[in-house]
Protein backbone atom coordinates (compact mmCIF):
# COMPACT_ATOMS: atom_id res chain seq x y z
CA UNK A 1 0.00 0.00 0.00
CA UNK A 2 1.25 3.53 -0.92
CA UNK A 3 1.16 5.82 2.44
CA UNK A 4 2.24 9.33 2.42
CA UNK A 5 3.42 10.65 6.07
CA UNK A 6 3.35 14.40 6.14
CA UNK A 7 5.83 15.69 8.91
CA UNK A 8 9.10 14.65 9.92
CA UNK A 9 8.67 15.23 13.74
CA UNK A 10 8.98 13.09 16.61
CA UNK A 11 5.66 11.36 15.94
CA UNK A 12 5.99 11.67 11.97
CA UNK A 13 9.14 9.68 12.28
CA UNK A 14 7.77 7.14 14.33
CA UNK A 15 4.84 6.64 12.44
CA UNK A 16 6.87 5.83 8.79
CA UNK A 17 9.38 3.88 10.56
CA UNK A 18 6.79 1.59 11.89
CA UNK A 19 4.48 1.33 8.30
CA UNK A 20 7.72 1.00 6.44
CA UNK A 21 8.81 -1.59 8.50
CA UNK A 22 5.42 -3.63 7.88
CA UNK A 23 6.63 -3.42 3.93
CA UNK A 24 4.03 -0.30 3.14
CA UNK A 25 5.56 2.03 0.45
CA UNK A 26 6.03 4.98 2.53
CA UNK A 27 6.86 8.32 1.80
CA UNK A 28 7.51 11.28 4.16
CA UNK A 29 7.56 14.34 3.32
CA UNK A 30 8.89 17.41 5.40
CA UNK A 31 8.70 21.06 4.40
CA UNK A 32 12.35 22.07 5.98
CA UNK A 33 15.73 21.31 4.11
CA UNK A 34 17.00 18.41 6.38
CA UNK A 35 15.75 15.80 9.18
CA UNK A 36 16.43 17.23 12.55
CA UNK A 37 14.35 18.20 15.82
CA UNK A 38 16.27 21.32 17.08
CA UNK A 39 15.89 22.34 20.93
CA UNK A 40 17.23 21.05 24.19
CA UNK A 41 15.86 17.93 26.58
CA UNK A 42 13.05 16.44 26.36
CA UNK A 43 11.14 13.62 28.98
CA UNK A 44 9.95 10.49 27.18
CA UNK A 45 7.25 8.66 29.42
CA UNK A 46 7.54 5.22 30.01
CA UNK A 47 4.04 4.94 28.09
CA UNK A 48 5.73 6.37 25.19
CA UNK A 49 8.92 4.01 25.52
CA UNK A 50 6.66 0.77 25.36
CA UNK A 51 5.13 2.35 22.00
CA UNK A 52 8.32 2.61 20.77
CA UNK A 53 9.04 -1.04 21.90
CA UNK A 54 6.23 -2.16 19.32
CA UNK A 55 7.92 -0.20 16.99
CA UNK A 56 11.09 -1.46 17.75
CA UNK A 57 12.66 1.51 18.14
CA UNK A 58 13.53 1.85 22.17
CA UNK A 59 16.18 0.13 22.50
CA UNK A 60 19.37 2.89 21.95
CA UNK A 61 16.75 5.17 23.99
CA UNK A 62 16.64 3.50 27.13
CA UNK A 63 20.51 3.84 27.43
CA UNK A 64 19.23 7.88 28.52
CA UNK A 65 17.54 6.40 31.96
CA UNK A 66 16.80 9.68 34.18
CA UNK A 67 19.31 8.76 37.03
CA UNK A 68 17.13 11.18 39.62
CA UNK A 69 15.64 8.95 42.68
CA UNK A 70 13.39 12.47 44.10
CA UNK A 71 11.01 14.41 42.12
CA UNK A 72 7.91 16.09 43.13
CA UNK A 73 6.61 19.50 43.31
CA UNK A 74 8.41 22.10 45.75
CA UNK A 75 8.15 25.98 46.40
CA UNK A 76 10.22 28.45 44.81
CA UNK A 77 12.52 28.31 47.99
CA UNK A 78 13.19 24.51 47.53
CA UNK A 79 11.29 23.50 50.30
CA UNK A 80 9.11 19.85 49.76
CA UNK A 81 5.05 20.21 48.78
CA UNK A 82 4.50 16.94 47.26
CA UNK A 83 7.16 14.71 47.45
CA UNK A 84 7.64 11.64 45.48
CA UNK A 85 9.83 8.70 45.08
CA UNK A 86 10.57 8.36 41.50
CA UNK A 87 12.63 5.10 41.93
CA UNK A 88 9.55 3.25 43.72
CA UNK A 89 7.37 4.66 40.84
CA UNK A 90 9.67 3.38 37.84
CA UNK A 91 9.74 0.11 39.92
CA UNK A 92 6.06 -0.27 39.18
CA UNK A 93 5.50 1.05 35.84
CA UNK A 94 8.98 1.73 34.40
CA UNK A 95 11.65 4.22 33.88
CA UNK A 96 11.13 7.57 31.84
CA UNK A 97 14.15 8.66 30.07
CA UNK A 98 15.68 12.07 29.83
CA UNK A 99 17.33 12.63 26.45
CA UNK A 100 18.38 15.74 23.72
CA UNK A 101 16.20 16.12 21.05
CA UNK A 102 18.48 15.96 18.59
CA UNK A 103 19.92 12.50 19.71
CA UNK A 104 15.95 11.26 20.03
CA UNK A 105 15.19 12.14 16.64
CA UNK A 106 18.71 10.29 14.96
CA UNK A 107 17.68 7.90 16.90
CA UNK A 108 14.18 7.05 15.79
CA UNK A 109 15.09 8.25 11.58
CA UNK A 110 17.94 6.08 11.83
CA UNK A 111 15.77 2.99 10.27
CA UNK A 112 14.46 4.92 7.39
CA UNK A 113 16.10 4.22 4.15
CA UNK A 114 16.46 7.69 2.03
CA UNK A 115 14.58 7.40 -0.22
CA UNK A 116 12.03 7.43 1.68
CA UNK A 117 12.13 11.01 2.57
CA UNK A 118 11.35 13.94 0.50
CA UNK A 119 12.60 16.99 1.87
CA UNK A 120 12.11 20.97 1.62
CA UNK A 121 8.50 19.78 0.25
CA UNK A 122 5.62 21.54 2.00
CA UNK A 123 2.29 19.71 1.87
CA UNK A 124 -0.54 22.66 1.17
CA UNK A 125 -3.82 20.51 1.04
CA UNK A 126 -4.66 16.90 0.62
CA UNK A 127 -7.74 16.00 -2.10
CA UNK A 128 -9.14 12.77 -1.35
CA UNK A 129 -11.57 11.26 -3.75
CA UNK A 130 -13.07 7.32 -4.06
CA UNK A 131 -9.83 5.62 -4.76
CA UNK A 132 -7.23 7.73 -2.75
CA UNK A 133 -5.85 10.98 -1.48
CA UNK A 134 -3.78 13.21 -4.08
CA UNK A 135 -1.56 15.03 -2.29
CA UNK A 136 -0.60 18.78 -2.92
CA UNK A 137 2.47 20.79 -2.39
CA UNK A 138 3.33 24.43 -3.53
CA UNK A 139 4.19 23.31 -6.94
CA UNK A 140 1.14 20.89 -7.68
CA UNK A 141 0.64 17.32 -6.82
CA UNK A 142 3.60 15.16 -5.64
CA UNK A 143 2.10 12.14 -4.42
CA UNK A 144 -0.93 10.08 -5.09
CA UNK A 145 -1.52 7.62 -1.74
CA UNK A 146 -3.98 5.15 -0.19
CA UNK A 147 -3.50 6.32 3.12
CA UNK A 148 -1.95 9.75 4.73
CA UNK A 149 -0.52 9.85 8.03
CA UNK A 150 -0.68 13.43 9.45
CA UNK A 151 1.74 14.47 11.31
CA UNK A 152 2.22 18.31 10.65
CA UNK A 153 2.58 19.52 14.10
CA UNK A 154 0.59 21.88 16.13
CA UNK A 155 0.34 24.36 13.90
CA UNK A 156 -1.27 21.98 11.60
CA UNK A 157 -2.77 22.95 7.90
CA UNK A 158 -4.36 19.65 7.32
CA UNK A 159 -5.81 19.72 10.49
CA UNK A 160 -8.06 22.75 9.60
CA UNK A 161 -8.69 21.61 6.46
CA UNK A 162 -9.82 18.16 7.32
CA UNK A 163 -12.29 20.00 10.53
CA UNK A 164 -13.03 23.36 9.10
CA UNK A 165 -15.41 24.18 11.85
CA UNK A 166 -12.78 23.26 14.35
CA UNK A 167 -11.17 26.61 16.24
CA UNK A 168 -7.73 25.77 15.94
CA UNK A 169 -5.79 26.26 19.05
CA UNK A 170 -6.00 28.83 21.99
CA UNK A 171 -2.79 30.47 23.63
CA UNK A 172 -2.79 29.60 27.51
CA UNK A 173 -1.39 33.13 28.47
CA UNK A 174 1.61 31.23 29.34
CA UNK A 175 5.13 31.27 28.00
CA UNK A 176 8.07 28.00 28.74
CA UNK A 177 11.83 29.55 28.54
CA UNK A 178 13.95 26.05 28.20
CA UNK A 179 18.05 25.94 28.56
CA UNK A 180 20.47 23.01 28.80
CA UNK A 181 24.23 23.15 29.87
CA UNK A 182 26.47 21.34 31.13
CA UNK A 183 26.27 19.91 34.64
CA UNK A 184 28.06 21.58 37.53
CA UNK A 185 30.06 19.14 39.85
CA UNK A 186 28.36 20.95 43.14
CA UNK A 187 24.88 20.59 41.99
CA UNK A 188 22.11 20.32 44.86
CA UNK A 189 20.80 16.78 44.00
CA UNK A 190 18.06 16.86 45.78
CA UNK A 191 16.23 19.39 43.60
CA UNK A 192 17.07 17.24 39.99
CA UNK A 193 13.24 16.05 39.05
CA UNK A 194 11.40 18.31 40.76
CA UNK A 195 9.26 21.34 39.75
CA UNK A 196 9.36 24.48 41.71
CA UNK A 197 6.36 26.36 42.28
CA UNK A 198 5.66 30.15 43.35
CA UNK A 199 2.14 31.04 44.90
CA UNK A 200 2.87 34.49 44.45
CA UNK A 201 3.75 34.69 40.71
CA UNK A 202 2.37 31.74 39.67
CA UNK A 203 5.58 30.80 37.68
CA UNK A 204 7.52 27.53 37.91
CA UNK A 205 11.24 25.57 37.11
CA UNK A 206 11.85 22.26 36.49
CA UNK A 207 15.36 20.88 36.19
CA UNK A 208 16.34 17.38 35.17
CA UNK A 209 19.22 15.55 34.23
CA UNK A 210 20.21 14.71 30.61
CA UNK A 211 22.68 11.98 30.94
CA UNK A 212 25.15 11.90 33.54
CA UNK A 213 27.09 15.48 32.26
CA UNK A 214 24.23 17.59 31.32
CA UNK A 215 21.30 19.69 33.17
CA UNK A 216 17.99 20.31 31.32
CA UNK A 217 15.48 23.13 32.74
CA UNK A 218 12.29 24.35 32.41
CA UNK A 219 10.08 27.64 33.42
CA UNK A 220 6.71 28.55 32.63
CA UNK A 221 5.34 31.92 33.19
CA UNK A 222 2.61 34.38 32.60
CA UNK A 223 3.31 35.61 29.40
CA UNK A 224 2.10 39.59 28.00
CA UNK A 225 1.17 40.19 24.45
CA UNK A 226 4.20 39.13 22.19
CA UNK A 227 6.92 36.76 23.55
CA UNK A 228 10.50 38.42 24.51
CA UNK A 229 13.25 37.30 22.73
CA UNK A 230 15.83 34.67 24.43
CA UNK A 231 18.19 37.51 25.48
CA UNK A 232 15.18 39.71 27.04
CA UNK A 233 13.20 36.20 28.32
CA UNK A 234 16.12 35.40 29.69
CA UNK A 235 16.64 38.74 31.80
CA UNK A 236 12.64 38.35 32.68
CA UNK A 237 13.39 35.12 34.60
CA UNK A 238 16.16 35.97 36.78
CA UNK A 239 14.47 39.19 38.19
CA UNK A 240 11.21 37.08 38.39
CA UNK A 241 13.01 34.44 40.13
CA UNK A 242 15.80 36.99 42.09
CA UNK A 243 14.70 35.04 45.25
CA UNK A 244 13.82 31.87 44.39
CA UNK A 245 16.54 28.50 45.52
CA UNK A 246 19.72 30.19 44.39
CA UNK A 247 20.11 27.14 41.84
CA UNK A 248 17.20 28.53 39.74
CA UNK A 249 19.48 32.10 38.97
CA UNK A 250 22.80 30.02 38.93
CA UNK A 251 21.49 27.67 36.26
CA UNK A 252 19.55 30.29 34.49
CA UNK A 253 22.63 32.86 34.36
CA UNK A 254 24.67 29.74 33.48
CA UNK A 255 22.61 29.33 30.40
CA UNK A 256 23.33 31.98 27.02
CA UNK A 257 20.61 33.41 25.62
CA UNK A 258 21.53 31.64 22.37
CA UNK A 259 21.21 28.29 24.18
CA UNK A 260 17.64 29.32 25.33
CA UNK A 261 14.09 28.49 23.77
CA UNK A 262 11.44 30.86 24.11
CA UNK A 263 7.76 29.06 23.58
CA UNK A 264 4.26 30.69 23.94
CA UNK A 265 1.97 27.89 25.52
CA UNK A 266 -0.63 26.89 22.71
CA UNK A 267 -3.18 23.93 22.99
CA UNK A 268 -5.84 22.97 21.17
CA UNK A 269 -9.32 25.22 21.81
CA UNK A 270 -10.99 21.84 21.82
CA UNK A 271 -10.84 18.01 21.50
CA UNK A 272 -11.15 17.36 17.82
CA UNK A 273 -14.81 15.16 16.77
CA UNK A 274 -12.69 12.87 14.99
CA UNK A 275 -8.35 11.85 14.10
CA UNK A 276 -9.79 10.30 11.10
CA UNK A 277 -11.22 11.81 7.37
CA UNK A 278 -11.66 8.89 5.17
CA UNK A 279 -8.34 7.86 4.56
CA UNK A 280 -6.80 10.66 6.39
CA UNK A 281 -5.64 9.99 10.07
CA UNK A 282 -3.95 12.90 12.21
CA UNK A 283 -1.00 12.01 14.55
CA UNK A 284 0.56 13.69 17.49
CA UNK A 285 0.38 17.40 17.77
CA UNK A 286 -1.94 17.74 15.09
CA UNK A 287 -4.53 15.63 16.92
CA UNK A 288 -4.06 16.46 20.55
CA UNK A 289 -1.44 19.77 20.94
CA UNK A 290 -1.36 20.03 25.00
CA UNK A 291 0.38 22.23 27.19
CA UNK A 292 4.01 20.64 28.20
CA UNK A 293 3.13 20.26 31.81
CA UNK A 294 2.74 16.71 31.55
CA UNK A 295 5.70 15.69 29.76
CA UNK A 296 3.45 13.64 27.51
CA UNK A 297 2.86 15.13 24.36
CA UNK A 298 5.65 13.17 22.13
CA UNK A 299 4.98 9.82 24.09
CA UNK A 300 1.38 10.25 23.26
CA UNK A 301 2.77 10.97 19.30
CA UNK A 302 4.54 7.19 19.93
CA UNK A 303 1.39 5.74 21.32
CA UNK A 304 -0.71 7.21 18.01
CA UNK A 305 2.55 6.03 15.83
CA UNK A 306 2.45 2.72 17.81
CA UNK A 307 -1.40 2.43 17.15
CA UNK A 308 -1.84 3.49 13.88
CA UNK A 309 0.93 1.02 12.20
CA UNK A 310 -0.78 -2.06 14.11
CA UNK A 311 -4.14 -1.32 12.40
CA UNK A 312 -2.43 -1.06 9.07
CA UNK A 313 -1.18 -4.54 9.51
CA UNK A 314 -1.52 -6.28 6.44
CA UNK A 315 -4.24 -3.80 5.07
CA UNK A 316 -5.15 -3.16 1.67
CA UNK A 317 -6.41 0.13 0.09
CA UNK A 318 -9.94 -0.73 0.25
CA UNK A 319 -9.28 -1.44 4.06
CA UNK A 320 -7.99 1.83 4.59
CA UNK A 321 -11.06 3.70 6.03
CA UNK A 322 -12.51 1.07 8.04
CA UNK A 323 -8.76 0.56 9.98
CA UNK A 324 -8.27 4.24 10.22
CA UNK A 325 -11.57 4.32 12.56
CA UNK A 326 -10.47 1.27 14.36
CA UNK A 327 -7.18 3.97 15.26
CA UNK A 328 -9.53 6.80 16.01
CA UNK A 329 -11.19 4.71 18.39
CA UNK A 330 -8.27 3.21 20.26
CA UNK A 331 -6.40 6.84 20.32
CA UNK A 332 -9.17 9.11 20.50
CA UNK A 333 -10.41 9.05 24.24
CA UNK A 334 -6.91 8.42 26.05
CA UNK A 335 -4.94 11.03 24.00
CA UNK A 336 -8.14 13.57 24.69
CA UNK A 337 -8.07 12.54 28.18
CA UNK A 338 -4.38 13.05 28.20
CA UNK A 339 -4.80 16.79 26.79
CA UNK A 340 -8.13 17.50 29.40
CA UNK A 341 -4.98 16.29 32.17
CA UNK A 342 -2.51 18.37 31.13
CA UNK A 343 -4.63 21.68 30.69
CA UNK A 344 -5.57 20.60 34.72
CA UNK A 345 -1.92 20.19 35.72
CA UNK A 346 -1.16 23.65 33.71
CA UNK A 347 -3.99 25.42 35.82
CA UNK A 348 -2.80 23.52 39.10
CA UNK A 349 1.25 24.35 39.16
CA UNK A 350 -0.09 28.65 37.74
CA UNK A 351 -2.37 29.01 40.68
CA UNK A 352 -1.77 32.19 42.78
CA UNK A 353 -3.19 34.13 45.76
CA UNK A 354 -5.86 32.35 47.76
CA UNK A 355 -6.24 29.11 45.44
CA UNK A 356 -2.35 28.54 45.49
CA UNK A 357 -1.96 28.66 49.14
CA UNK A 358 -5.07 26.18 49.42
CA UNK A 359 -2.89 24.29 46.97
CA UNK A 360 -0.02 23.92 48.90
CA UNK A 361 -1.24 23.61 51.98
CA UNK A 362 -2.71 20.41 50.72
CA UNK A 363 0.20 19.30 48.32
CA UNK A 364 2.04 19.32 51.96
CA UNK A 365 -0.56 16.83 53.60
CA UNK A 366 -0.42 14.46 50.64
CA UNK A 367 1.92 11.26 51.99
CA UNK A 368 4.56 10.30 50.11
CA UNK A 369 3.70 6.64 48.98
CA UNK A 370 -0.08 8.25 47.81
CA UNK A 371 1.98 11.04 45.66
CA UNK A 372 3.89 7.92 43.86
CA UNK A 373 1.08 5.79 43.28
CA UNK A 374 -0.53 8.76 41.71
CA UNK A 375 2.73 9.36 39.68
CA UNK A 376 2.99 5.65 38.70
CA UNK A 377 -0.74 5.70 37.53
CA UNK A 378 -0.31 9.12 35.33
CA UNK A 379 2.44 7.51 33.76
CA UNK A 380 0.48 4.17 33.35
CA UNK A 381 -1.74 6.53 31.31
C1 LIG B 1 8.26 23.92 25.93
C2 LIG B 1 7.87 22.53 25.53
C3 LIG B 1 8.36 21.45 26.25
C4 LIG B 1 7.95 20.15 25.92
N1 LIG B 1 8.44 19.09 26.63
C5 LIG B 1 8.02 17.84 26.34
C6 LIG B 1 8.50 16.72 27.09
O1 LIG B 1 9.34 16.83 27.99
N2 LIG B 1 8.02 15.48 26.76
C7 LIG B 1 7.12 15.31 25.74
O2 LIG B 1 6.72 14.17 25.48
N3 LIG B 1 6.68 16.35 25.01
C8 LIG B 1 7.10 17.60 25.28
N4 LIG B 1 6.66 18.64 24.54
C9 LIG B 1 5.75 18.37 23.40
C10 LIG B 1 6.48 17.72 22.23
O3 LIG B 1 7.59 18.50 21.85
C11 LIG B 1 5.51 17.57 21.07
O4 LIG B 1 4.32 16.98 21.52
C12 LIG B 1 6.09 16.71 19.97
O5 LIG B 1 7.33 17.23 19.52
C13 LIG B 1 5.08 16.64 18.82
O6 LIG B 1 5.63 15.92 17.76
P1 LIG B 1 4.88 15.94 16.35
O7 LIG B 1 5.66 14.98 15.50
O8 LIG B 1 3.44 15.73 16.52
O9 LIG B 1 5.04 17.43 15.80
P2 LIG B 1 6.34 18.27 15.47
O10 LIG B 1 7.51 17.81 16.24
O11 LIG B 1 5.95 19.70 15.56
O12 LIG B 1 6.64 17.93 13.93
C14 LIG B 1 5.92 18.42 12.87
C15 LIG B 1 6.80 18.35 11.63
O13 LIG B 1 6.00 18.61 10.49
C16 LIG B 1 6.66 19.52 9.64
N5 LIG B 1 5.60 20.20 8.91
C17 LIG B 1 4.67 21.05 9.39
N6 LIG B 1 3.79 21.40 8.45
C18 LIG B 1 4.17 20.74 7.32
C19 LIG B 1 3.64 20.70 6.02
N7 LIG B 1 2.53 21.38 5.69
N8 LIG B 1 4.26 19.95 5.09
C20 LIG B 1 5.39 19.24 5.41
N9 LIG B 1 5.94 19.26 6.65
C21 LIG B 1 5.32 19.99 7.61
C22 LIG B 1 7.45 20.41 10.60
O14 LIG B 1 8.52 21.06 9.95
C23 LIG B 1 7.91 19.39 11.64
O15 LIG B 1 9.12 18.77 11.25
C24 LIG B 1 7.06 19.94 24.84
C25 LIG B 1 6.59 21.04 24.10
C26 LIG B 1 6.99 22.32 24.44
C27 LIG B 1 6.47 23.48 23.63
Amino acid sequence: MRIVVVGAGLGGVAAAVGLHRLGHEVTLFERGAELREAGTGIVVMPNGLRALDTLGLAEDIRGHVTHATGGGLRDWRGRPLLVTDLTQAQQVIGTPVMIDRAELHRALRAPLPADVVRTTTLVERLEPDATGVTVISEGGPVARADAVIAADGIGSKLRAQLFPGHPGLRRTGRMDLRGMLPRPADLATDLLASQLVDRRSGAMFGLFPVGDSRLYWFTDSVLDGTPPDAAEAREQMLSLMADWHPLVTALIEATPPADIYVDPITRLAEPLPSFVAGRIALLGDAAHAMPPDLGQGASQAFEDAAAVTRHLIDAEPADVAERLLRYDAERRPSANRMMRAASRQSRLTSQTGVAAWLRDTMLRAVPSRLATRQLAALWKA
